[in-house]
């Protein structure tokens, strides 16, 4: 009787205070959200930026909360307001886009639904903000699209490199790498037919940090000093070649120092972490490419370049780009996103630096040697600085090669007819 009578109480205090909402996501109660109003008011009076910024997240909430109660004037309010101090909010500014687009405010939604056009990376947003603009001014999206596709060179249709698509894809990015592929190397490039699986990772995150933190230990340590350590757990110099015997050697040392159990259930902790995710090895996957889709030396395909969004290692590198050899190559996208470095999206230079990464990937693959010209698309780049420093072109002698290349295997072709 007691336990029903408490249940009863329980079940009139939930229904007295907590009238629920759900909100894209997010689920709040009446009360929350007549604090949440409170607190939006006070930080749009004061006019603090920097605390309006810090708190941004509060605004585009209660946005969220308006559009979705159709009280739309106040959801343009505050998406305005928050985009003021957080205009990066690619996903808001679309949002705002299609409010501005639904109470006729068509000139201003245009305005951002082309820079949400222009600049995200996301595939969804690019998507939805091309739907948006075609929908209020195709001719205005036929230009955004025509000052990218500059005046073609002609494709040589009979020498063909496809791109197979491993794992999930940008979509977008791929059809639009394909088309300034043509254009730049002037052969013909198709997809496969399929996706293939990215599988398992090759090579856990967590040993790149063990690496590391070994690194940091063993140069602060002198030769007698790791000696020493080494000798306290039974171990060898190459034991510490492989990522468990670092590991033994770290924990070692962290029991030594002062505070270092803290140190060491952290590192135990990021350890952990660093266990689920990982690094797909280039070789491994260019031998699998090998494998599924062989060469036929009479065919006109030249060769198989790879496009992915896994993260990729070869040998001891602690990243790569990108691997290729004669007639296969891979080409990750990974790094060169702006969420990876924590950049500002900008669709354009995500699709150039993978656009500078495939054809150099795509010039190996058809067997010209890297290239010494510092700036030439065919150079090597130590990292994300340098890649971004090389051209999209090709030097002069990269593009002879090419050319001799092309001029060559038609001539060999015409032979066989
Ligand atoms: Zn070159």
């Amino acid at each position: 009787m007691k336990k029903i009578l408490l249940s009863f109480i329980v079940i009139i205090l939930i229904s007295n205070s907590l009238t629920l909402h759900v909100y894209g996501e997010q689920i709040l109660s009446d009360i929350k959200k007549k604090e949440l109003i409170e607190k939006v008011d006070k930080l749009l009076k004061e006019g603090d930026n920097v605390n309006l910024r810090r708190n941004v997240n509060d605004v585009f909430l209660l946005g969220d909360i308006y559009s979705e109660e159709g009280e739309d004037k106040k959801a343009i309010n505050l998406f305005t307001e928050a985009l003021k101090v957080d205009a990066w909010r690619l996903e808001y500014q679309l949002k705002l886009a299609k409010l501005l687009t639904k109470n006729k405010e068509v000139n201003q939604a245009m305005q951002i639904a082309k820079i949400v056009y222009e600049l995200a990376e996301e595939e969804k947003l690019v998507v939805e903000a091309e739907e948006l603009l075609n929908n209020l001014d195709k001719n205005l999206l036929g230009k955004l699209k025509e000052k990218d596709i500059k005046q073609k060179k002609e494709i040589e249709d009979n020498i063909e490199i496809i791109i197979v698509p491993i794992g999930d894809v940008n979509k977008r990015l791929l059809s639009e790498l394909r088309e300034h592929l043509e254009k730049n190397i002037g052969i013909k490039f198709s997809f496969f037919k399929k996706e293939l699986q990215s599988g398992n990772f090759d090579r856990s995150y967590a040993v790149l940090y063990v690496k590391k933190i070994f690194e940091n230990i063993t140069s602060s340590l002198s030769s007698y000093n790791i000696e020493q350590l080494l000798h306290e757990v039974n171990l060898k110099k190459s034991d510490v070649d492989i990522h468990e015997g670092k590991i033994k050697l770290i924990k070692t040392y962290f029991n030594k120092i002062p505070e270092g159990d803290k140190i060491l259930k952290e590192f135990e902790t990021n350890l952990k972490n660093l266990e689920s995710e990982g690094q797909y090895d280039v070789d491994r996957i260019i031998g699998e490419l090998r494998n599924i889709l062989p060469i036929d030396k009479k065919s006109k395909i030249k060769g198989y370049l790879g496009i992915t969004e896994v993260d990729l290692f070869g040998c001891d590198s602690n990243f790569l780009f990108a691997g290729a050899i004669e007639n296969y190559g891979v080409v990750s996208y990974l790094r060169f996103k702006a969420i990876f470095n924590g950049e500002t999206q900008n669709r354009h230079r995500l699709l150039e630096r993978t656009l500078k990464q495939s054809l150099s990937s795509t010039l190996f693959i058809l067997g010209i040697p890297r290239c010494i010209t510092p700036n030439c698309v065919h150079g090597y780049p130590n990292n994300l600085y340098e890649h971004d420093q090389k051209s999209v072109e090709m030097c002069t002698q990269c593009s002879d090669r090419l050319n001799s290349y092309i001029k060559h295997n038609l001539d060999v072709d015409s032979v066989k007819k």
